[in-house]
């Protein structure tokens, strides 16, 4: 019997922690762990998400956006939450919600420096980024240097953590650079840390950061993505899927020789007789449109169907001929088979993309 006939985004917490422990094995005992719940959780959800990972002994969260936050602070979550990309006029939201910023330049340090001593906090924690080669976001050596002046009058802060962000941490290639990049941090750091007469957080490792350079660079704390979602830059087979997208079959029909099925006459049907199924998920839903014609296939009751003809916003067709096929059936776009990996690489794009697309409009069903 299926259960939940309807598309879903069924996330795995069993895999989620296996993946997890693996991380871990990496990690000295008291090396904390951040885990990004930036873009909805990588498409696993946020609130719930969140709270599931408070449950399983995570440290820290990190979000891009303050609603993001805001989210995690409905569902009850009390973990410390930094936001990377917070805009200056959102810091007084920041400090209602206790969410704290990631500051990269004395500009934003100042403003919310201000903002905080305005609503009368003292120490409050923000964490303060280093450019170490991304060249995004940072504070670099001048600037720090600035910024070290200020901090005796800046009372209403308490730096609580100091980090940076790889490049290229997950490719052998770049390895000269990112052993440029945790030198950096390792200087830049210390110096930051000798201006302040307590010691912040230090941490720089992303997923594929701690999978290669945990035994030079781990530091007090590690920001774990895409590896608890199963993607491993030394060995995929060492890590499992977390989230399967579903969705149930509408309609089984058969259509002739030179009909077609779909918008545009599209999907052309070149045997005597085809098996199309009707799939209750479209682009709307991140199915991207660029699956269409029979690029990708979907797995249903063990075989592989590929799709025909264009991928509508709110439905797609597969050509199930052949297979054993009914109304209610589910078919899966992607988990075990396809994986992500496969769709990313038909797209040309990486796995991170496949599932921050799933739309908001897919519930997510955690699945223990
Ligand atoms: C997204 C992000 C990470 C995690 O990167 P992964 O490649 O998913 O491990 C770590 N640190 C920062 C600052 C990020 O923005």
């Amino acid at each position: 019997m299926n259960t939940n006939q309807f598309t879903h985004l069924e996330i795995n917490i069993p895999n989620i922690k296996y993946n997890l422990k693996y991380f871990r094995s990496f990690l000295s005992d008291n090396t904390k762990i951040l885990v990004l719940v930036k873009a909805y959780g990588y498409g696993h959800g946020i609130g719930e998400f969140s709270r599931i990972l408070e449950d399983n002994g995570i440290d820290y969260l990190a979000v891009a956006f303050p609603s993001e936050g805001v989210a995690i602070r409905q569902a009850g979550v009390k973990l410390p939450v930094i936001v990377f990309s917070a805009g200056m006029e959102h810091y007084p939201l920041l400090i209602h919600h206790r969410l704290e910023p990631s500051l990269p330049c004395l500009e934003a340090f100042q403003r919310f420096q201000t903002e905080a001593a305005k609503l009368g906090e003292h120490g409050y924690p923000v964490h303060i980024k280093l450019d170490t080669g991304m060249h995004r976001l940072g504070f670099e050596k001048a600037e720090l240097d600035a910024l070290t002046k200020e901090l005796p009058l800046a009372q209403s802060v308490r730096i609580a953590s100091v980090f940076s962000h790889f490049v290229a941490s997950g490719d052998p290639l770049h390895d000269d650079f990112t052993k440029t990049q945790i030198a950096r941090f390792q200087t830049l750091s210390s110096f930051l840390e000798s201006h302040l007469n307590y010691k912040p957080i230090r941490h720089l490792l992303n997923s594929p950061g701690i999978e290669r350079f945990a035994k030079e660079a781990q530091f007090d704390m590690v920001r774990l993505g895409i590896g608890l979602f199963g993607m491993s830059y030394v060995d995929r087979s060492l890590l499992r899927p977390t989230a399967y997208l579903k969705t149930p079959v509408l309609q089984v029909k058969t259509v002739r020789q030179g009909d077609t099925v779909g918008y545009a006459r599209a999907g052309k049907v070149t045997v005597p007789e085809a098996r199309i199924a009707t799939l209750a998920i479209g682009y709307a839903d991140g199915v991207n449109r660029h699956l269409s014609g029979g690029k990708a296939c979907f797995s249903v009751n063990g075989h592989r169907a590929p799709t025909i003809g264009n991928i509508c916003m709110d439905m797609c067709m597969i050509d199930v001929s052949g297979i054993d096929v009914k109304p209610g059936d589910m078919v899966t776009v992607f988990g075990d088979d396809p994986t992500i990996f496969e769709l990313a690489d038909i797209l040309g794009t990486i796995p991170y993309e496949i599932l921050t697309s799933v739309a908001f409009r897919v519930p997510r069903i955690y699945v223990s």
